[in-house]
């Protein structure tokens, strides 16, 4: 057995829906800008190519029961921003996957909140600086519970929002600019993929603040839904 100098710590791991088993997160990749209405909102052309950015494994905070999960307000912002998106969990690595076998290499789906602190996203883009501070701080990962993807069809699902009961966001995963067995061939060009990633798969337009007390409510037609309230 190995020596280690302190014990390493569990992996962060997510809830399957339907069973007491864990999904243990590997690695976490996001897409930005992958719906056109997004994309314009935020000064871009509407057909932004595909750019990826990580956010570290142990920013997910796992929703699990009815009761919503607890998000702490970051430090260090005063516009901490929402974003749903479909979560993808990869249950079979690869490298250079073709597009035709992408979907293979799916374990199941969920329901995510990409958190970003815009305001100091903005001043890095301003900056030509990197988003990390931006994107991968604590807590900045809630994912609802994982369903198989045997078990889902979500080609032209609703996505939606609402912060205490008022609609935020809505759309449909078929607006999405690059789908995902294109942003899964993509990815493995430049990560070998493993079992354990997840990958955030964009957000729809209408991206907006949250303050300490807010309920959110993330949906896709199809998934478990995702409650959090932001503390
Ligand atoms: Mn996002």
């Amino acid at each position: 057995m190995t020596d280690y100098v302190f014990p390493p710590p569990a992996p962060a791991s997510l809830a399957v829906h339907g069973s007491p088993a864990r999904f243990a997160v590997h690695r976490i990749y996001c897409i930005a800008l992958n719906y056109a209405a997004h994309d314009i909102e935020m000064g871009g052309s509407g057909r932004t190519p595909p750019s990826f950015f990580m956010k570290p494994a142990d920013a997910v905070v796992a929703a699990g029961g009815p009761q919503p999960v607890d998000v702490p307000y970051p430090s260090v912002t005063q516009d901490l921003h929402h974003e749903v998106e479909l979560v993808v969990a990869i249950g079979r690595g690869g490298s250079d996957i073709p597009l035709e076998q992408a979907l293979d290499h799916v374990w199941g789906y969920a329901v995510g909140l990409d958190m970003t602190r815009r305001d100091l996203q903005a001043q890095a883009k301003q900056g030509g600086r990197p988003w990390c501070v931006a994107k991968g701080f604590d807590a900045s990962a809630p994912v609802g519970p994982l369903t198989p993807a045997a078990q889902v069809r979500l080609d032209d699902a609703g996505i939606a929002l609402s912060v205490n009961g008022q609609p935020r966001q809505a759309s449909t995963l078929a607006r999405m600019t690059w789908k995902v067995p294109e942003i899964i061939a993509q990815l493995s060009r430049a990560w070998a993929l493993q079992p354990g990633d997840l990958i955030f798969t964009g957000t729809p337009e209408g991206v907006g603040p949250v303050q300490r007390g807010d309920l959110i409510e993330a949906r896709i037609d199809g998934l478990v839904p995702l409650a959090a309230r932001i503390v």
